[in-house]
């Protein structure tokens, strides 16, 4: 746990109890500050209580005691209003941030010199953090991976300047740390995304704008408008930041060029392909070498050594419920892709295998359904829907897929698989990538995907991938 000793002595309303709350409340604790903590449901100030966190109730609490308001990052800030104590700490003329702030003045304050890598984009965050974090320690880097992802911030070990921070960052945290200034930041990507929360896209865009403007070494994709503006920017006040495309090759920045990835830069001694993803399973698609690309300007610019990159990259576990290669029977693998609750995300799958597709698809449905997927619709062997949206995607596919209302998801992986195990293909892929939430049959999409995963270890002649 980090001690967050920039508020020693002083009082801190605290709102929002969840795992990163809980987190940073003992962290301010440890480091002697009071802790008024407060969350709307019951059973978060129970969790809290039973931790030893002080629960008060902020509204009728005296705000002139307190010297900043803690906000977990999934309350509203500004739009679609600002929460309620917000507006209470506005009146009392106190600051609202949020636990990576805490983290940044403790680092400033205790090891400025303790690298810190921040990731954000709209897409990808998570994977490229992790696969981030592995490239490091393959290279025998001691690494702390949190914030968005896994271990909230404040749970992590200490900063240090042998110790490298790699955190995933959303753009609610980012509102939330005015004094952000990582070592490298990370943008990958933006699509309009949140938009209740940012009011525009202008606006969302801004708040992750600041996190690589106020990076040492600021690192940008530059496949979309946004983010090439963003780069300008940044040129225009004399920064050079890396810039780095999937769409083609690029003057003086990082590409992907088929599987191979390509430096075009005047890094010293550094020209032309240095790492290639064929065959590394965790990081199919396109999607995944923006990742890649990413990941390894960042530990690049970390000190990490070129030839250390492609070992590291080819041993990435991968995430569970992205792309996950779950199972493989003969010639059939099985792909857990239960992180798709969207047609967006699906695509990214859709786009990752060239043909006989045996796809499972469904749930609570998204607005505008399936129709964005037309153009991948010849790679599909076949559909098996399930959930809410079955009617509804059988309708978009039409006659140009063939079908099944399967209903449900060990109905449709049934039958999926006894068709992929008949195909000629060379790779038949069962893909459960479903373009749709999963709350009408499941808990949430990881329950989702360890029932998919479960379901294919349990299936005759599957060997199953080790990952949990
Ligand atoms: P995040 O943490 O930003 O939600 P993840 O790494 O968890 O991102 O990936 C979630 C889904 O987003 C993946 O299943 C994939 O469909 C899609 N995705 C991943 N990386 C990218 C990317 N670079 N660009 C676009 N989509 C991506």
């Amino acid at each position: 746990m980090i001690r967050v000793r920039t508020f020693a002595g002083k009082t801190v309303a605290l709102f929002g109890l969840g795992s990163s709350g809980r987190a940073t409340a003992l962290a301010l604790m440890a480091g002697d500050a009071t802790v008024a903590a407060w969350d709307d449901k019951e059973e978060a100030r129970a969790n809290a209580a039973a931790e030893g966190v002080p629960v008060v109730d902020l509204s009728s609490a005296d705000w002139s005691a307190f010297s900043a308001l803690i906000l977990a990052p999934g309350v509203p800030l500004t739009h679609p209003a600002p929460h309620w104590t917000v507006e209470k700490a506005r009146a009392a003329g106190i600051e609202v941030i949020g636990d990576i702030e805490l983290f940044c003045r403790e680092r400033a304050a205790s090891a400025p010199d303790a690298p810190f890598l921040a990731v954000t984009g709209t897409n990808g965050k998570s994977t490229t953090t992790a696969l981030l974090a592995h490239l490091l320690r393959c290279a025998g880097r001691d690494v702390a991976l949190g914030g968005n992802i896994g271990t909230p911030i404040l749970a992590l070990p200490e900063p240090a300047p042998d110790r490298v921070h790699v955190i995933e960052m959303s753009s609610f945290q980012i509102d939330l740390t005015p004094s952000l200034a990582p070592t490298a930041g990370v943008l990958l990507n933006l699509t309009p995304d949140h938009l209740d929360r940012h009011g525009t896209m202008e606006n969302y865009a801004a708040v992750k704008e600041r996190l690589v403007a106020a990076s040492r070494y600021p690192i940008i994709g530059y496949d979309d408008d946004y983010c090439r503006r963003i780069a300008s920017r940044l040129r225009e006040c004399g920064k050079e930041p890396d810039v780095f495309s999937v769409l083609g090759s690029l003057e003086n920045g990082w590409f992907a060029e088929g599987s191979s990835l390509v430096c075009n830069t005047t890094w010293p001694g550094f020209q032309g392909p240095f790492a290639d993803l064929a065959g590394i399973r965790s990081l199919r698609g396109r999607h995944n070498a923006q990742n890649a690309l990413a990941a390894c300007i960042a530990a690049l610019r970390l000190g990490v050594q070129r030839d250390q990159l492609g070992p590291a990259l080819a041993t990435f576990p991968g995430l569970p419920h992205r792309m996950e290669e779950v199972g493989r029977a003969g010639r059939v693998i099985f792909i857990n892709d239960s992180k798709a609750t969207n047609a967006d995300s699906t695509e990214k799958a859709l786009a990752a295998f060239p043909k006989d597709i045996y796809w499972i698809a469904g749930g609570r449905p998204k607005e505008g359904g399936i129709t964005s997927l037309r153009s991948y619709f010849p790679r599909i062997a076949k559909a098996y829907l399930i959930g809410e949206a079955a009617e509804d995607f059988a309708k978009t596919l039409g006659n140009d897929v063939p079908y099944e209302l399967s209903g449900t998801l060990d109905l449709a992986l049934e039958a999926a698989t006894r068709d992929a195990m008949q195909s000629s293909g060379s790779e038949p892929v069962v893909l459960l990538s479903p373009a749709c939430a999963s709350y009408d049959q499941f808990k949430s999409f990881e329950h989702r995907g360890d029932t998919f995963r479960r379901l294919v270890a349990a299936l005759p002649g599957v060997e199953s991938a080790n990952q949990s």
